[in-house]
């Protein structure tokens, strides 16, 4: 299976030359009755990255004197080895082992903080010694919000559960709305049964402040101003209510606190004509597109819409990055409620399926052993998305513990990912601090390392793994031996536990023990899961419940739910508000432009950014601003001129491409790692820590900047 950072969590096939045990064939498995036999072009060409001569392949350390942070920009690979050192295993895991016992014992061992999120997904690589470790040690907790808890919050707040509509009956709408999911770019094994729909007579309706290429592909998009999603969703509301097309029995039977949503939605703030001159949405498209979103899949209700199938939609977190955006995936996910769209097959919504495999992620990470530690209790948690500030004034205030002195990276690129950069690498830059980074490649986080420790791909790792856009489990073979000296999460932690003197047996846990305690669970949707049969076959369904008809229609009776009412929890009142770095508070300042960091399509984030194939395929936004004529015109600025982009946090330098992606008054930029960047910063050198209404997750796309043209010279 593929463990990257993707909804889709791929079968996959690897074919193996036996004399050489080299991989020499990666391609999708035609079993997987979701990803059916088909990678994206990220991983299809996935061997240029497990064989990269950019890999890092042995333990290294920082030579004395090497200052921290890149050798340069633009042409750098290859000579970030030049600050470093071959050392061994042995030698690395004692030097780190020393290093945390002296930092813990002078600063308490809250100055210790991992820093990790999804470079994998597998549950054993994603959160399973790790843990382990860190808990033992007393080290900071990290929140792990960088990219999900805000719209994890509004799903769990309203069913109880991340869980959804799965992908295969998506070939069963009649209506679907792609909100904030660019469904081609990074859910592509979703678009082949949306398409099945649209041959049916399904349209497909794209919301989106940004031209992806699902919008291009789209029967209708819709440029939404970005962050306004709540007052959308609420204006929908108000259409559905007022007319009473809501499903009255459906809300009285699976549904608690309809009368005080109803009474909220329907005030005149609701109406679309007030949520049209904050969403830039027309309102008349409002109140088609919401009748057409009530009605879809009701029999005897045509009116000259849409009546072939349910609607659905595909929610996806790029709402949530905001700073009502908590709020914003709230609203959305009531809309089902209301309609009833659950009780019909393709209906209901997608924002994740994640919380529907019962893991026993307890006996894999352990939690209990932070009262082992020398602190003897639970450990301060700090939240990833505000490392820049954790890193350059944590401590200053002896009430919230001591400074970071050590920061332990894995799985992650912080350098390049994480918001408000330029506070984040001057405090990566201090001297005073340990970092450790394990990594597959120089990543900009690398550049930054005390001791570097090669990773492994997930062909060279075993792990078992749940998914966040369907419903089968699966285990990932290990099919080739590591790389060079590369070592898994589990062995660099289990080894790191024992060589720091923790005596439990957990950390001599390996791969199979592992799997097997995470599938320790009574829980009736893993019934009959174990090891031997997910290595024997590969992937396998979840034993969800079934109707009497034989289907499995999530949140279609009360049982589904997971709230504490045991219905679809209708309030609070989800309430919009403009963010405060949008147009609504700043038009007239010096910063009037939003601006949207965005995601390439042929990365996963930073990941593969650093890959020449990879790079080719995102040719088209290398190093420009995108921005609308109007907007370009304003400034004298015409396509291809040098441009600075700017705010109070910092600048960039980029070309300017004046196009259609984005409305006026938006512009777009996409995310590259730092040192593949002209001057050398990306896409954070301009977004802020300010976190989101809920989740407490990162506001990317609350930025504003101000856009000038580079003066010559
Ligand atoms: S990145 Fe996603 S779509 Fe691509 S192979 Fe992996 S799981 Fe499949």
């Amino acid at each position: 299976m593929c463990s990257h950072d993707c909804p889709d969590s791929c079968g996959v096939l690897v074919t193996v030359d036996q004399m050489s045990g080299r991989a020499v064939k990666v391609q999708g498995d035609p079993a997987h009755p979701v990803t059916r036999g088909f990678l994206c072009g990220k991983v299809a060409k996935y061997l240029d990255r497990v064989y990269s001569p950019d890999r890092l392949l042995y333990p290294m350390r920082r030579r004395a004197g090497a200052p921290k942070g890149p050798v340069g920009y633009r042409s750098v690979q290859g000579r970030e080895a030049d600050a470093f050192e071959r050392i061994s295993w042995a030698e690395a895991l004692d030097n780190i082992a020393a290093r945390l016992t002296k930092i813990a014992a002078e600063f308490g061992p809250e100055s210790v903080l991992p820093y990790s999120y999804a470079g994998t997904i597998g549950q054993l690589g994603y959160g399973s010694m790790d843990r382990r470790f860190f808990y033992r040690l007393g080290a900071s907790q990290l929140d792990r919000t960088i990219c999900s808890t805000a719209g994890g919050a509004a799903l769990t707040s309203v069913y109880g559960i991340k869980l959804g509509t799965a992908p295969q009956d998506f070939a069963h709408a009649g209506l679907i709305i792609a909100w904030g999911a660019n469904i081609h770019g990074n859910n592509i094994h979703l678009w082949p049964f949306i398409e099945e729909a649209r041959r049916r007579g399904a349209r497909l309706v794209v919301i989106d402040p940004y031209r992806t290429r699902t919008a291009a592909l789209a029967d209708e998009h819709l440029a939404i101003n970005p962050g306004t999603d709540a007052a959308l969703a609420l204006g929908m509301m108000h259409v559905i209510l007022s007319a009473g097309l809501e499903d009255c029995e459906y809300v009285e039977r699976c549904t608690t606190g309809f009368q005080e949503l109803r009474a909220h939605a329907l005030k005149a703030e609701h109406m679309p004509e007030r949520v049209a001159a904050i969403t830039g949405i027309p309102a008349d498209t409002i109140v088609r597109l919401a009748r057409a979103y009530a009605l879809a899949g009701r029999a005897g209700n045509n009116g000259g819409l849409q009546d072939s199938g349910p609607a659905t939609i595909r929610l996806n977190y790029g709402i949530q990055r905001s700073e009502n955006g908590g709020t914003a995936a709230r609203a959305v996910c009531m809309l089902p409620l209301l309609t009833g769209a659950w009780r019909y097959k393709g209906g209901g919504l997608q924002l994740s399926t994640s919380g529907s495999f019962p893991f026993n992620t307890n006996a894999l990470q352990m939690p209990e052993l932070m009262l082992a530690s020398p602190l003897g209790r639970v450990a301060r948690v700090v939240n990833m998305s505000q490392l820049g500030q954790a890193l350059t004034s944590l401590g200053n205030d002896p009430a919230d513990g001591p400074p970071v002195k050590a920061l332990f990276v894995y799985n992650s690129n912080p350098a390049a990912i994480a918001p408000n950069q330029n506070d984040v690498l001057r405090g990566m830059r201090r001297e005073d601090l340990f970092t450790v980074v394990h990594e597959q490649f120089f990543t900009d986080t690398a550049d930054y390392a005390d001791v570097l420790l090669p990773a492994p791909t997930f062909l060279e790792t075993k792990d078992v793994q749940g998914a966040y856009g369907h419903l089968f489990a699966q285990v990932n073979e290990q099919a080739i031996a590591p790389l060079g000296e590369a070592r898994s999460n589990v062995a660099l932690f289990g080894e790191l536990g024992q060589r720091m003197g923790f005596e439990e047996k957990c950390f001599l846990d390996r791969d199979d023990e592992l799997i097997d305690q995470a599938l320790d669970t009574r829980h009736p949707w893993f019934a009959g899961m174990t090891r031997e049969r997910l290595e024997r076959e590969g992937h396998v369904a979840l034993q969800l419940p079934v109707d009497s008809e034989g289907q499995t229609l999530p949140f279609s009776a009360v049982e589904w739910f997971r709230t504490p009412s045991g219905r679809g929890e209708l309030t609070p009142m989800p309430v919009f508000f403009a963010p405060m770095e949008s147009r609504a508070h700043a038009a007239e300042g010096a910063y009037p432009l939003e601006f949207l960091p965005r995601k390439a399509d042929n990365f996963m984030n930073s990941t593969f950014a650093n890959l020449e194939g990879h790079r080719k395929m995102e040719a088209r936004t290398a190093g420009v601003l995108e921005m609308h004529a109007t907007d370009a015109a304003a400034r004298a600025i015409v396509t291809g001129d040098a441009v600075e982009v700017f705010n109070a946090r910092g600048r960039l330098a980029l070309k300017a491409l004046v196009n259609a992606q984005v409305s006026v008054g938006v512009v777009a930029g996409r995310l590259d790692w730092n040192k593949l960047s002209d001057g050398g910063g990306n896409v954070n050198a301009l977004t802020s820590e300010t976190l989101t209404d809920i989740g407490g997750g990162p506001t990317f796309y609350s930025t504003l900047v101000e856009v000038r043209k580079a003066q010559a010279g």
